[in-house]
């Protein structure tokens, strides 16, 4: 048994952030400047509820502004706390630097357990706060801007949008004040998709170098390997439908908090996700077995590991026994930061958060830039490229008529091609990309030096050289 202390969320953070900033040559004060956390606003304030008076306690949290609007998620939970949302706010600065959406790192949190309100009593409770923020600017389109994390969806940023546009009548651009938003309301088609679709891109991404694969012990594609689990909220759901669906990829596991679902030949996601809007939970669901000790089943025997539920899950007291040989991490901070040494040391690979679970921010950063524009991506350009293509098909048919039976087109294909791109595959090509080259830039590193042994210390050395050359840009 270790004697060694966990740090803090927070403190994790940092230490990984030192790792990265040794191996660096930062100008002397940037690191520390870089390093620390500008500003956390913390609001209590009271909403009169079933006749008594609740008092609420918030954070904002603005880690660099390096690049503004600062851009992060607010989170609605009982264990959110000052450091938590702190290291949250620093981890959305890498985020960003390291897939270029152009923003500084923020996080918001509120103190509550949502399930214990009506709605009608959090659309009070998520005004309220939203009020207290956007009168600070910290909700404002050019300054600060929220989304969605755990405990928020669509409806809160919905709230949140409407709040702000109350407070700002003239601001023509008050829809960019937040992301996330319902498509009604100036959201995006794939937004909530985007967090669980980008793990899939990055494995995808992870999976086309075999080198990197070799260094995890993996060999072949994402197709029949064994995967588990551990949330299957909107980033994990997301991510395990659809590695399963389309990469045949086999759920062996998946971890709720009420116990864990494991079975062999693979289970089906969506029906599991059914059950649990259903019940509450995955006791009970037939086609698995449930075990009680759900956190047990993080060291079950797979391929793939994919924490997508809360930080600190796999720390000093059980990253000895896990057994993935690839960690991919969909959650913030699932891997503290001495169970991350642990697993270095049995060559295990792990895919980091702050590059794993950009796919949210990133498709935030399209709504932001649609909300700016006023006008739905593809809206212009749409039925012209359909009618280019039109153009080259009916040429085809032509040639088809002629070779008579000696060619023919495909089936669909006409269908297929013809079609141009509308907003949600356009959403999905800009994401697809952006995995692609941020995880090129990360293996980059990774593979060119000597003295970095990690994808995670790759991601750092990659962000904080963007953060610092902005820092250095603007004269610091
Ligand atoms: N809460 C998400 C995250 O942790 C999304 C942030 C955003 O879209 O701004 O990355």
């Amino acid at each position: 048994m270790t004697a060694i202390k966990e740090p803090s969320f927070r403190e994790s953070v940092d230490l990984m952030f030192n790792r990265a900033a040794s191996l660096m040559d930062l100008p002397p004060g940037l690191e520390e400047k870089i390093r620390v956390c500008n500003a956390t606003y913390t609001v209590r304030f009271g909403v009169r509820l079933r006749g008594d008076i609740h008092t609420f306690t918030g954070y904002r949290s603005v880690h660099s502004e390096h690049m503004e609007p600062v851009k992060g998620g607010i989170r609605y939970a009982l264990a959110v706390n000052q450091d938590e949302v702190e290291a949250l706010a620093a981890l959305m600065t890498y985020k960003c630097a390291l897939v270029e959406t152009p923003f500084g790192g923020s996080k918001g949190g509120l103190c509550i357990d949502p399930r214990q309100y009506e709605e009608h009593e959090l659309e009070q409770i998520t005004r309220r706060f939203a009020y207290e923020l956007a009168k600070r600017d910290l909700i404002n389109p050019s300054q600060n801007v929220p989304a969605p994390d755990m405990g928020t969806g669509e409806r809160e940023m919905a709230w949140i949008s409407d709040q702000y546009a109350r407070m700002n009548t003239t601001d023509i651009n008050s829809r960019a004040c937040v992301t996330g938003k319902p498509l009604n309301a100036g959201g995006i088609a794939g937004r909530v998709e985007a967090t669980g679709r980008g793990i899939q891109y990055a494995l995808r991404e992870f999976f086309r170098h075999p080198e990197d694969m070799q260094k995890a012990g993996l060999t072949g594609k994402l197709d029949g390997k064994r995967v588990v689990v551990q949330g299957l909220g909107n980033v994990g759901y997301h991510a395990a439908k659809f590695l399963s669906e389309e990469d045949g990829a086999r759920i062996v596991g998946i971890i709720e908090w009420d116990g864990a679902l494991c079975n062999p030949d693979g289970i089906d996601v969506e029906s599991v996700r059914q059950w649990i809007v259903k019940h509450g939970g995955v006791s009970d669901y037939p086609d698995a077995t449930h075990s009680a000790e759900g956190g047990e089943v993080l060291e079950a025997e797979c391929d793939i590991l994919v924490p997508a539920a809360l930080e600190g899950v796999i720390n000093l007291s059980n990253a000895e026994r896990i057994k993935a040989p690839l960690i991919i991490e969909a959650a913030n901070g699932p891997v503290t930061a001495g169970a991350d040494e642990i697993l270095r040391k049995k060559g295990v690979v792990i895919i980091p958060d702050m590059y794993a679970n950009a796919g949210g921010v990133t498709v935030s950063y399209f709504e932001w830039v649609k909300n700016l524009s006023h006008i739905r991506f593809g809206r212009m350009q749409r039925r012209q490229e359909e009618a280019r293509h039109e153009l080259i098909v009916s040429e085809l048919e032509r040639l088809d008529r002629y070779l008579d039976d000696a060619w023919s087109m495909s089936p669909n294909f006409k269908a297929k091609y013809l079609r141009g791109a509308d907003e949600l595959e356009l959403v999905r090509s800009g994401l697809d990309d952006t995995m692609r080259i941020a995880y090129q830039s990360m293996r980059e590193v990774w593979h060119s030096r000597d003295d970095v042994e990690d994808l995670r210390t790759a991601a750092y050395i990659v962000a904080i050289d963007r953060v610092s050359k902005s820092y250095r840009a603007k004269g610091l």
